[in-house]
């Protein structure tokens, strides 16, 4: 039985262990998801996170979730797409990969991702999605603690590219 599921919706909503946030390396909060996450969790999520020191592209860090229905929040920071030829898949499967291994470290059997980098970075939604499932499917044999991995589409056509990838996957 698969472990990935998909959702159609605001990520802030959803009551698992905890949702990655799509953040930047500042981790001082900013647009997108980002913003969204920020204003659901309340203040008290950037008052801890300006103790982190930032975050690397490809890295993660954890949070409390605060005012969220998840417990934490794990901030992730995406590749800019610069067009594929500077490092942006191997940098978004990091991002994928460090998020799920944290979120297991930290006893989260529940994790929901927004479609990182997709937004404000620019990465082609198709091509990030294929990465995502390749990328979560493979850490997922390494980390059997994990429950169910829920990846948010925030509209139709993101969803639809995750369904794609999810099924060329299982062939
Ligand atoms: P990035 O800077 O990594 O591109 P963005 O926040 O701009 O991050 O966008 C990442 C993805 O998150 C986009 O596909 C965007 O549509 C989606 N998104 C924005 N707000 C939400 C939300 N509240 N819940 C789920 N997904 C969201």
């Amino acid at each position: 039985m698969s472990r990935i599921e998909t959702h159609v919706g605001d990520i802030t909503r959803l009551t698992v262990d905890a949702i990655v946030n799509a953040a930047n390396s500042s981790l001082l909060g900013g647009g997108g998801v980002d913003g969204a996450i920020h204003r659901a969790a309340g203040p008290d999520l950037l008052r801890e996170c300006r103790l982190l020191n930032g975050c690397k592209t490809g890295d993660a860090k954890i949070t409390a979730g605060y005012d969220l229905p998840a417990r934490h929040v794990i901030h992730t920071v995406g590749p800019v797409w610069h067009g594929g030829t500077e490092g942006e898949p191997g940098l978004l499967a990091s991002c994928y990969e460090s998020s799920l291994r944290l979120a297991a470290a930290n006893n989260c059997r529940t994790v929901a991702f927004p479609a990182i980098s997709t937004g404000i970075y620019g990465y082609p939604t198709g091509l990030a999605a294929e990465t995502a499932v390749g990328t979560i499917r493979n850490t997922l044999e390494e980390l059997p603690d994990i429950e169910t991995v829920t990846l948010v589409a925030f509209d139709d056509a993101a969803h639809a590219y995750l369904l794609k990838a999810l099924e060329r996957k299982e062939d």
